[in-house]
């Protein structure tokens, strides 16, 4: 008999929380990670869980809304199983609105969230508060959602690795042998074995930059965004802020004057980051799959094997969901991938 039902390729945040989800339903888990763990995208800093804007509604953002309401649940699970921190928190995120045409389609929003998101978390117009990470707003006015919530990329991590083998999973970095029915979460190489295998191109990498400062005692406070900045304050004192979007690039792992940029336009932003000082620069290649969307399910005509990838800009918010509905399929049976999400 196998000693494995379930092998799971890619140590980033799909893979683990595939395994993680695989290992709490009682399956018995092999991690099969090539390099080290978040070696690749899942690797980084920012670590900001936060919502589409409530319109437009399509399948993918009620997967990604579902997703973003199971995590709290999700993460204590993680904490609990592996005695660890994920630095998870919902503490939500304001955005500043620059006029009159914003704030209408702010109030939009904000009816439209009442009904799509049912009660569940609140997206809302609020007078600016006297607070460091309240961004400057000409109208005054700020959207607060109460959806958003962060966590820490490297710990949580380090965290479900812990909850894998916690529940007697087994965790191979380097040469592994795959046995039973085997999940390929293995981001951007992952991509490339899927447009070889298929004589189509999957998706590809789009490389990213992020940084973080050293900026304690807003462990607790709402995170920030504007087109192209994320600026989110963590548990251990540290804010980080990403991200560049470049779809060529020579080094995938080098920061570079783009990055000098973006630290420049957050500390202008946000005056509380001025003097702060530089922890970390980090870059990695998201896992673009060509639909945009994700990746999940069967591999076509390779039988027991299966696709999950294609996270992107979203890969953290959407792990819990993602996990839940491809182990339902693989150890259970049971399909509700959306149709737009198939290989
Ligand atoms: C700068 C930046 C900022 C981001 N910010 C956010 C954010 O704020 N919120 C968010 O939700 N998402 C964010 N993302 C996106 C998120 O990081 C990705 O969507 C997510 O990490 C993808 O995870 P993954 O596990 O699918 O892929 P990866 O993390 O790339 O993991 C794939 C793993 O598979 C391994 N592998 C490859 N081939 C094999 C093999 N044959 N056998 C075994 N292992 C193999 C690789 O070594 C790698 O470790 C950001 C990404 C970047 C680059």
């Amino acid at each position: 008999m196998a000693r494995v039902d379930l092998t799971v390729r890619g140590g980033g945040v799909t893979g683990l929380a595939l395994a993680w989800e695989a290992a709490r339903r009682g399956a018995r888990v092999r991690l099969i990670e090539r390099f080290r763990l978040g070696a690749g995208a899942s690797g980084g800093l920012v670590g900001a869980l936060a919502p589409h804007a409530p319109e437009q509604w399509t399948e993918a953002k009620q997967f990604q809304l579902e997703s973003l309401l199971a995590a709290p649940a999700f993460w204590a699970g993680v904490e609990q199983a592996s005695g660890l921190p994920t630095g998870f928190a919902r503490t939500h995120r304001w955005q500043a609105l620059a006029d009159a045409a914003a704030v209408a389609l702010a109030e939009t929003r904000a009816r439209a969230s009442e009904t799509l998101w049912r009660g569940r978390a609140r997206w809302h117009v609020i007078p600016r508060p006297d607070h460091a990470f309240a961004p400057v707003s000409p109208t005054g006015l700020l959207i607060e959602d109460t959806l958003t919530a962060r966590l820490h990329p490297r710990l949580a991590l380090a965290a479900l690795a812990g909850a894998v083998r916690a529940r007697g999973g087994e965790i191979v970095l380097g040469d592994g042998q795959d046995e039973g029915r085997v999940i390929h979460a293995t981001g951007v190489a992952g991509l490339e074995a899927l447009s070889r295998a298929t004589g189509q191109p999957a998706g590809q990498g789009v490389k990213g930059q992020a940084a973080s400062f050293h900026c304690p005692g807003f462990e607790t406070a709402p995170q920030f965004y504007a087109p192209g900045l994320h600026i989110v304050p963590h548990a251990d004192g540290s804010v980080a802020i990403g991200s560049t979007s470049e779809t060529t690039w020579t080094d995938p792992e080098a920061t570079d004057a783009r990055l000098d940029a973006l630290i420049a336009r957050a500390r202008a932003t946000l005056p509380i980051l001025a003097n702060a000082p530089v922890l970390h620069r980090w870059a990695g290649l998201r896992p673009r799959a060509r639909s945009r969307l994700p990746l999940i399910g069967p591999w076509p005509d390779r039988p027991g094997h299966y696709l999950a990838n294609g996270g992107f800009k979203i890969g953290f918010g959407i792990a819990p969901g993602l996990a839940h509905c491809l182990i339902d399929l693989v150890l259970e049976g049971r399909d509700a991938i959306p149709i737009p999400f198939r290989p």
